[in-house]
């Protein structure tokens, strides 16, 4: 049958050019030959979508704030970020097995990976919406105005991520004193929201944590507390629930060195699993915009293998060590003072605070963070610099930097470049 033959040449001929041409567009290397069956990998150059892209590195001595993109994460994370890459597997079983692993290593009832803790407060609202009013993810929002709704904070815990509550259609409702509190917890109060780091802080609030839930619970309200940047030390991530916070919410990318958009909502098992309910892969959920890829959702929990195989004392001597370097590139500038603060709840790690006479030196803090910003590498120091916000005791005199997002090596660089910079403009 020769015809057949030629045919079969012709088209296994055309197949093969098919392929080399479908691949060199897509610019891919041929899957067919690689014994693994994984991907090719590209050279490296290739691979710098930061060249590529023309977008700046940074030298993060700010801390793990969000617009810096928060924590890198460590080498084992980001192989095991890099292997879930490999394969296809069932979203949903994915987010519940890792759910239960977390809750196991955690030591709470239940847990489920979230977006971030901004989505973790989404999905606790909704959850808790749910809880008292026995409704389906579809009611929620649109129907929400005309059922139980209402949140109760202290005015002191409002803040910029009331937003994620808001999102469930739920209405806040603001509390001071205890008596205001008490009265508050009526008939349509869903939940209440605790912000763990306000407690006893400067603007006012009254409640303390223990007294916000023993009122709640008598009154039979679920409590959410957000701790997303209260980690180290590493036992707050058992702390809460322990204390008997129904949910609890860490962000994964700050202090846990996970994805970044990753986050961990930890609590009893009856509210995670309305959060799980109202959660993607469901599409018709408030949490389906909230979407963890299968890599986050791998390194979220590795990132908690990473931390939980740390030691606070460790990590926090190699801070005080590299806040050294810097302490010693600047302490013979005119009229410079330094100190460590060390901030009581979040981001519970030293921050280096450099006081001088702006008059003396020639520049202002913030001439000099604008210098820093501007030179290569490019350096971003703490956002309290050159004021005194943000919970820190600077002023304008002040420059305020973290050295926990520091990289080896960084900390040298920051320390000639402050130095340089605080020394040039003397005559
Ligand atoms: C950072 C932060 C969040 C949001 O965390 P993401 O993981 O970025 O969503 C929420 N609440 C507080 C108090 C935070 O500090």
């Amino acid at each position: 049958m020769p015809e057949q033959s030629v045919d079969s040449q012709l088209s296994r001929r055309r197949f093969l050019s098919l392929t080399s041409a479908a691949a060199a567009t897509l610019g891919i290397a041929p899957l067919a030959g690689n014994a693994t069956g994984s991907f090719a990998e590209n050279s490296p150059s290739s691979d710098d979508y930061y060249a590529k892209l023309g977008v700046e590195k940074i030298i993060n001595a700010a801390g793990t704030y969000t617009y810096l993109t928060a924590a890198c994460m460590p080498p084992q994370v980001q192989r095991a970020v890099a292997q879930a890459a490999l394969h296809p597997v069932r979203l949903k079983d994915l987010q519940i097995a890792s759910g239960e692993y977390l809750a196991k290593k955690l030591r709470c009832e239940a847990a489920v990976v979230t977006s971030g803790a901004s989505a973790a407060l989404t999905l606790a609202t909704a959850a808790c919406v749910a809880s008292a009013n026995g409704v389906s993810p579809q009611e929620i929002p649109e129907n929400v105005g005309k059922m139980k709704n209402e949140v109760v904070v202290q005015k002191a815990h409002r803040y910029e991520y009331d937003h994620a509550m808001l999102l469930c259609g739920v209405r806040i409702t603001e509390v001071v004193t205890l008596e205001d509190y008490k009265r508050a917890l009526g008939p349509n109060v869903v939940m209440t929201n605790f912000f763990n780091s306000a407690e006893g802080g400067p603007d006012g609030a009254q409640i303390d944590r223990e007294t916000w839930l023993s009122v709640a619970h008598e009154h039979g309200v679920p409590c959410h507390n957000d701790a997303a940047a209260d980690m180290p030390p590493i036992e707050n991530l058992w702390k809460y629930t322990g204390m008997g916070f129904d949910l609890v919410c860490f962000s994964g990318g700050k202090g846990i060195r996970g994805p970044q958009n990753a986050g961990l909502l930890l609590g009893k098992k009856h509210l995670i699993d309305l959060a799980v309910a109202n959660n993607n892969p469901n599409s018709d959920a408030v949490g389906r915009g909230m979407k963890v890829a299968k890599e986050q959702l791998v390194g979220m929990v590795a990132a908690v293998d990473w931390l939980l195989e740390q030691s606070d004392e460790k990590n926090q001597a190699e801070y005080m060590r590299q806040t050294e370097i810097i302490v010693n590139a600047v302490k013979d500038v005119p009229t410079m003072r330094t100190r460590v603060f060390m901030p009581p709840i979040a981001n519970h790690v030293p921050h280096l605070l450099l006081t001088y006479d702006p008059s003396v030196v020639g520049l202002t803090p913030h001439q000099v963070q604008g210098q820093l910003r501007a030179q290569k590498p490019s350096i971003e120091l703490n956002p309290a610099t050159g004021s005194n916000s943000r919970g820190f005791p600077s002023d304008e005199n002040t420059i305020v930097i973290a050295t926990w997002m520091l990289q080896p090596g960084e900390a040298e660089i920051v320390g000639r470049s402050l130095k340089a910079a605080l020394t040039k403009n003397r005559s």
